[in-house]
């Protein structure tokens, strides 16, 4: 039998003969029908690999391509009640070593793939040494079969996924199955997912997008997955035209694709390669990402510069995107509605269900009330730190109880800590036109994130300055292709602003600092309007798309500073 956990009696109630899974490049189909069989086999050769019947609580750290046998591993981990710790396979050898290390892993799980892979980081010298097993051998090609659910304990299954290590190293935060559950849920509600969504996953799968909101939701609404990895434009746009296509590859899934989930610069490459495609494909990709076919396309994990928000909508006939906040400690945060008139440029919209978030004032202290959004004194907006409590959030760092302690408050109210999650936001109120209001929690005033307490929140003559807000002017402008803003230590301010800009080399060439300023002048207060200005060719980020603010600094700002 398997643990009665919430996703595996969904995935016992769906539909046997509705696809789970699509391989999209071989085209290769798998039912919800066989997937618990599947899950209770690989279960079974977790134990006998460990030669262990219980391993509740163990890490299992995998190794395993987007494709059915990661969600046959990943399932069977917490079928095991231990904790899946899904590994990137793009990281680097000492990448590895520190998060099975630093999880202490009694099992490393890899597929035929990246059995190459597996044996080079269990070759060096490993703190824990980790059984290993190659499991896709073992799995798929089963037919429906009825798979008993036994005890609803789910003892420590769970999840563990590690930060992007944007700030520091990265941080091992435990996802045990009550948060993952709730995570789950909550989206769920917000976003609809249903049986008949598609949804195309073209996204990493050691992250929270790639596997609450782009696996473990699906799956608990019986909706069907397709992987294409790694992402390519051009594979993207001819997997979304093919269904609009009168002439397209037979082996080619023909489903049209329903529901699409990806990060900022994903949206801008398919901007770009989509200027080549040939008319006809153009058409029919404008076709595909319609409001008509594809119900919601979703970004977020870092700001969506307005822009690209505008120029795809333009291309989709009209679909808005949809910007969503969240972080690998808390699932989705801050939302916007499923509405159109609720997807509202620059905002993140509102906490999602069962999601409680407030603002506190990082000078003071003071938690600022909805409606206190305004200092009077001042007229200026205020800015506080979210801070977020409730089922969807998680408990602890693993291993790290320092990190946990000082990044949880206790609430005044006696009903629970809340998490400090470093980010910075304001409040406005819904702007009276369009606003729907069709879903019961996308009401009351819309949160706007400002940056990283860390990095993006720039002090700068007594004044604060959010980067996000100066880097989405500064993208706004034809000349500039990318931006970063900082904070730039200076003797007489504190901090100045200081922009670092890649050019956008089809509109100019040169741009000084009194073009920037000139450029910014009607769109920017003048105390937020970047002193500093550094035109480069490269801005180095992470894995996912994002920027180390502290590093870019130093790197570029070492003779200033
Ligand atoms: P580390 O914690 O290791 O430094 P990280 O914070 O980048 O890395 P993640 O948990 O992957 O690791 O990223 C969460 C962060 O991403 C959030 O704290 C926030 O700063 C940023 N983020 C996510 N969604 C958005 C969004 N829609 N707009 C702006 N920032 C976002
Ligand atoms: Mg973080």
């Amino acid at each position: 039998t398997l643990p009665r956990l919430p996703l595996f009696e969904a995935v016992s109630r769906h539909d046997p003969e509705s696809t789970a899974v699509v391989h999209s490049l071989s085209g290769r189909t798998f039912k919800y029908g066989e997937l618990l069989g599947d899950v209770r086999r690989a279960r079974d050769r977790l134990s006998e690999a460990t030669g262990r019947d219980d391993l509740n609580g163990e890490r299992i750290a995998f190794l395993v391509e987007n494709s059915y046998d990661y969600v046959v591993t990943l399932l069977a981990v917490m079928a095991a009640r231990s904790i899946a710790v899904p590994l990137s396979p793009a990281f680097p050898a000492p990448e590895l070593q520190y998060i099975l290390n630093q999880s202490e892993a009694s099992l490393l799980v890899s597929s035929s793939k990246f059995v190459p892979k597996a044996k080079e980081v269990l070759a060096t010298d490993l703190t824990s040494k980790p059984a290993h097993l190659e499991l896709a051998k073992h799995i798929g090609g089963a037919s429906h079969e009825d798979v008993a659910l036994g005890d609803s304990d789910p003892g420590e299954a769970g999840m563990m996924l590690y930060t992007s290590g944007t700030t520091n190293r990265p941080k091992g935060v435990l996802l045990p199955q009550s948060v993952l559950t709730a995570q789950s849920r909550s989206l769920l509600e917000a976003w609809e997912y249903s049986p008949s969504d598609h949804l195309l996953h073209v996204l990493p799968l050691h992250h929270i997008h790639g596997t609450v909101n782009a696996i473990l939701t699906p799956l608990l609404a019986g909706s069907t997955i397709e992987f294409m990895f790694p992402f390519n434009a051009d594979a993207v746009w001819k997997r979304l035209s093919a269904p609009f296509l009168p002439t397209a590859d037979q082996a080619a899934p023909k489903d049209k694709i329903t529901f699409f989930t990806v990060v900022p610069t994903v949206y801008s490459r398919l901007l770009n390669s989509y200027k080549s495609l040939p008319s006809h494909v153009q058409d029919a990709a404008r076709t595909a990402t319609s409001p008509e076919h594809m119900r919601v396309a979703i970004s977020g994990s870092a700001a969506l510069p307005t822009p690209i928000k505008t120029a795809w909508r333009d291309l989709s006939h009209g679909n808005v995107l949809l910007e969503r906040y969240g972080m690998t400690e808390v699932g989705m945060a801050l939302s916007c509605g499923l509405d159109f008139g609720d997807r509202i440029d620059a905002s993140v919209g509102w906490p999602l269900p069962s999601v409680q978030a407030r603002l506190v004032d990082m000078d003071t202290g003071k938690i600022i009330e909805e409606g206190e959004d305004i200092d009077p004194e001042t007229g200026r907006e205020r800015s506080g730190e979210i801070q977020l409590r409730g089922p969807t959030i998680f408990r602890e760092y693993w291993r790290n109880p320092t990190a946990t302690a000082s990044e949880f408050v206790e609430g005044e109210d006696g009903q629970g800590r809340w998490f400090k999650t470093g980010d910075v936001a304001v409040r406005r109120p819904v702007p009276s036109a369009g606003h729907n209001a069709s879903q019961p929690w996308t009401r009351g005033p819309l949160y706007f994130i400002q940056g990283r307490k860390s990095a993006d929140i720039i002090k700068t003559g007594g004044e604060k300055v959010s980067a996000l807000e100066v880097e989405r002017e500064l993208l706004s402008l034809p000349e500039v292709a990318e931006a970063a803003v900082v904070a730039v230590p200076s003797g007489n301010w504190g901090h100045k602003v200081g922009a670092i800009i890649i050019l956008d080399h089809d509109v100019v060439t040169k741009w000084s600092p009194l073009d920037m300023r000139r450029a910014l002048k009607n769109r920017l207060a003048n105390y937020k309007i970047p002193q500093v200005l550094r035109i480069v060719d490269h801005i180095p980020r992470n894995a996912m798309g994002k920027i180390n603010k502290k590093q870019l600094v130093k790197a570029i700002f070492a003779d200033d500073v």
